[in-house]
């Protein structure tokens, strides 16, 4: 095991990294493929759990490799977990905050012992460059020190209120938040530590115990978080870790009487899915949701061309698009547009497909076959209805040949086309000719969703940016990515309208108290 990194890894610092990072990755790759096809139980009240069906973990860069085979468990493998998620919960809740942070901080330590380890199964199971998989861990880390901060900053959340001024008695009043109970975490395949430790991370520190579900193509990344937690000494059942279908173990979980609040980030269709099914229950439980975006980027005639086509190709084509943050609408003003679009073209031809695991690429493949298949479809429909600029093809040859890789695409297309308001999730961004900033604004804001969104142009312009425009989380002339990159902390993540349910942030100051209900204590005495 590798000591603490010793420099600070975010989004925006990972563009020149020391060499130590790239040999300790390598290292843990060569760790990892000494164990291809190594099979993982879920951790279910602190023992493995083995399901008669398995669910075999492939890299979406050369199919035949098998990096693990994980656990297709059933609909009574998510109730046991809840059961033992409830056995565990009195005795959580009731641990003194200070104890609780202190289990969770030393989960951290090891997770940053682990980060290259980690790392490289992120990696490999999602198809995420080695930078992007290290900085989705330490995400987590951050996301895990940041809850516990909040903690200590609130004294776990207890406040004297003030005393009602009753005539011949005295009267204290205190507000504490308690946990709810048993917390449900959902995760997707595209950020599968920091979306899963994130909501995790937050539901114990508030006291909550957890049953966490991730996604059936990233099962390997969820599977070491949670090994850091029991290894750092966080009883059996506060974290129960199962694995299977959405369609199934996901149902089950969602369907139970036995949860109390969940989070689950994923598409809009599952989320809203979620939201009707669990508000079925004989009162409103907590439910927060994480959901997709469509993210406009508005370049005014004033922006710095160089600067708008680094921060746009990158938040377009990081992670292949599959980033809920990735830039997929560049509305350009008529004096720049011919230009800026020549340099994003030029810029995206230049990035290196390939292997993610080897540190000269930047783009992996699509994580799996449907999202390939769905690059196809959307390619089509481009190509009919819009005109390529650069990409809009699969690549097949040579090394290409066992994974889903897809050329990074650049499309005009006209502005009234229905994938101008669909979530593509794939290496596809679409650009547009506007005359004015209101008109990109009508545009930009005319969409269901309300994730993040990118600016360049005037500091002037900037401030009528941030006050119209209509999404959580929100850049002005940021190279380093245009829509992408939030560092909890720095940029507390979440989305307005059908982007995220609870309009508090991720990673910020009001998100952890969505973890908890509140309760008050009246004592009154004779005077
Ligand atoms: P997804 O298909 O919606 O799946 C998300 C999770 O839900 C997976 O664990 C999935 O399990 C599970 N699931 C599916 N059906 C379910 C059901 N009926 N009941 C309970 N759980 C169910 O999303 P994805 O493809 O993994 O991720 C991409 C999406 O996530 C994009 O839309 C992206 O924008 C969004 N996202 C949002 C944020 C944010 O912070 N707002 C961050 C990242 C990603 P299986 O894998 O087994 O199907
Ligand atoms: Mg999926």
């Amino acid at each position: 095991m590798a000591p603490e990194s010793s420099f600070k890894l975010t989004y925006a610092t990972m563009f020149n990294p020391p060499e130590e990072l790239h040999q300790r990755f390598d290292e843990a790759l060569a760790r990892l493929k000494a164990n291809f096809g190594k099979e993982y139980g879920m951790i279910i009240d602190g023992k493995d759990v083995f399901a008669q069906e398995k669910i075999e973990n492939r890299f979406p860069a050369d199919t035949d490799v098998v990096i693990g085979v994980f656990q297709k468990g059933s609909a009574e493998d998510a109730k046991s977990a809840l059961a033992a998620a409830r056995k565990a919960f009195p005795g959580w809740s009731h641990t003194p905050w200070q104890k609780r942070i202190e289990l969770l901080r030393k989960a951290a330590s090891l997770m940053d012992e682990r980060i290259y380890d980690i790392g490289a199964a992120m990696a490999m199971e999602v198809g995420k460059n080695r930078m992007e998989a290290l900085g989705d861990v330490a995400e987590t880390i951050a996301l895990f020190r940041y809850a516990c901060q909040r903690m200590e900053e609130t004294n776990g959340f207890e406040a004297e209120m003030g005393a009602d001024p009753l005539v011949g008695f005295v009267s204290t009043n205190k507000s504490v938040l308690r946990p709810y109970g048993v917390w449900l975490v959902i995760s997707p395949f595209n950020f599968p530590a920091a979306l899963s430790g994130g909501p995790a991370a937050s539901a114990l520190a508030a006291g909550n115990t957890v049953v966490l579900k991730p996604a059936s193509d990233t099962p390997m990344t969820s599977r070491l978080l949670a090994e850091c937690l029991r290894d750092a000494g966080v009883p059996a059942g506060v974290v129960n870790y199962v694995t299977g279908p959405g369609s199934s173990v996901g149902q089950t979980l969602i369907d139970s009487p036995e949860v109390d609040g969940v989070t689950f980030t994923g598409s809009y269709d599952v989320g809203m899915k979620i939201y009707r099914d669990f508000g079925t229950s004989r009162w409103v439980r907590p439910t927060i949701l994480e959901l997709g975006g469509k993210n406009p980027v508005i370049v005014s005639r004033h922006a710095d061309l160089e600067t708008a086509a680094t921060g746009i190709v990158r938040s377009a084509f990081g992670l292949q698009g599959q980033k809920c943050s990735a830039a997929s609408r560049i509305y350009i003003e008529a004096p720049l547009y011919d230009k800026l679009v020549a340099r994003i073209v030029e810029m995206t031809e230049a990035l290196k497909i390939g292997d993610p695991t080897d540190r000269a690429n930047m783009l992996g493949p699509v994580v799996n076959k449907s999202s390939y298949k769905d690059y196809q479809n959307f390619v089509s429909e481009l190509k009919e209805s819009g005109k390529i600029l650069t990409g809009g093809k699969v690549l097949t040859d040579g090394a290409y040949s066992k994974g889903y890789f897809c050329a990074p695409t650049v499309a005009e297309l006209p502005l009234n086309h229905r994938l101008w308001k669909h979530e593509m999730f794939v290496p596809i961004t679409t650009v547009a000719k506007v005359n004015s900033l209101d008109e990109a604004m009508k545009l930009a804001n005319d969409v269901e969703y309300g994730l993040t969104s990118g600016f360049y142009g005037s500091d002037e312009e900037a401030d009528w940016f941030f006050d119209k425009i209509e999404a959580g989380v929100n850049y002005s002339n940021r190279a380093q990515g245009a829509t992408t990159g939030a560092w909890p902390g720095f940029q507390p993540f979440g989305g307005w309208k059908g982007s995220g349910s609870s309009g508090k942030n991720a990673g910020g100051l009001h998100y952890l108290q969505l973890y908890m209900h509140e309760q008050i204590y009246t004592r009154v005495r004779k005077a």
